[in-house]
């Protein structure tokens, strides 16, 4: 028997000041360029934690 599993993946557009997952301000809040204002969290680098996981 084969057992069906299946995800989903959705992808939104958020409207807020700060990032989801890091301290970052929002680029598009203050008319910079799409990734302007980031660090090593919100651009995935490796070993790179998002907050509340730091310790
Ligand atoms: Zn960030």
């Amino acid at each position: 028997m084969v057992k069906l599993k299946c995800g989903l993946e959705i992808h939104a557009y958020l409207v807020t000041k700060e990032k989801l997952f890091c301290k970052c301000k929002a680029s598009r809040e203050r008319g910079l360029a799409p990734n302007t204002l980031i660090c090593p969290t919100c651009t995935g680098m490796p070993g790179a934690k998002p907050m509340g996981c730091l310790g």
